[in-house]
């Protein structure tokens, strides 16, 4: 199974993917997330990459689709795929049309996580996580049971993306709506799209997703 999740930033794609993961045993592929990595073991694309992503612009077509390509390959042909934060523009979606098919897969499934954009902004401005484990957090709706220390782990120290405040957001939000949800009718077209209510709480977006790919 290959499916795409789509939605602005926010919108819950990195965790419902995450769960997907397990429960599916899928793998989730993020482009943010390799992105990130590769900024910070400052490889050739983390440096071009760096500056447009904090300012919440979209890095060109061809570094993102190369990444996916090769991080396919790396996988092998029978892991099923969770597609985050991938494609974002119509030339994303074309090439992933071909990186799919060079590889005999399909895509089985996109699915949008609609959400309100104000709820967006406050979700995404208040949200950390522990350096260790990853987990987390949010300063108003999910703060750590004790202050200053991770849940998980009991790691004491904590990390913030650097495009997380309000301004870089809102241009992410104008990406989203310029460029990635003008791709939609491209799926629609093939009868594979679903939308999910994303504002609800973790576990309802889980189990409408659940519904969906059972
Ligand atoms: P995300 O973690 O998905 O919110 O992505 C963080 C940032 O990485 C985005 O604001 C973009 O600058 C960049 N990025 C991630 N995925 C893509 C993509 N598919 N196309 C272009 N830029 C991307």
């Amino acid at each position: 199974m290959n499916i795409i999740l789509l939605g602005p930033p926010g919108a819950g794609k990195g965790t419902q993917a995450g769960l997907l993961e397990d429960k599916f045993d899928m793998a989730q592929l993020s482009t943010g997330d390799m992105l990130r990595a590769a900024v910070k073991a400052q490889t050739e694309v983390g440096k071009k990459a760096k500056a447009v992503m904090d300012a919440g612009e979209l890095v060109s077509d061809e570094i993102v689709s190369g990444i996916i390509g090769d991080r396919l390959d790396e996988l092998g042909p029978n892991k099923g795929i969770i597609f985050d934060g991938y494609p974002r523009t119509a030339a994303q979606a074309h090439s992933l049309d071909e990186i799919l098919s060079k590889r005999g897969r399909t895509l089985n499934h996109v699915i949008e996580l609609s959400v309100d954009e104000d709820a967006l902004v406050d979700r995404i401005t208040g949200r950390y996580a522990c350096t260790s484990c990853n987990e987390g957090y949010h300063d108003r709706h999910k703060k750590p049971s004790k202050e200053g220390v991770c849940d998980i782990c009991g790691n004491s120290a904590f990390k913030r993306r650097p495009d997380d405040n309000e301004e870089t957001v809102r241009t992410r939000m104008e990406e989203y709506r310029g460029k990635t949800a003008p791709i939609l009718p491209i799926y629609e077209d093939r009868n594979i799209v679903s939308r999910v209510d994303g504002m609800g709480d973790i576990n309802e977006v889980a189990d409408a997703l659940n519904a969906i790919l059972s």
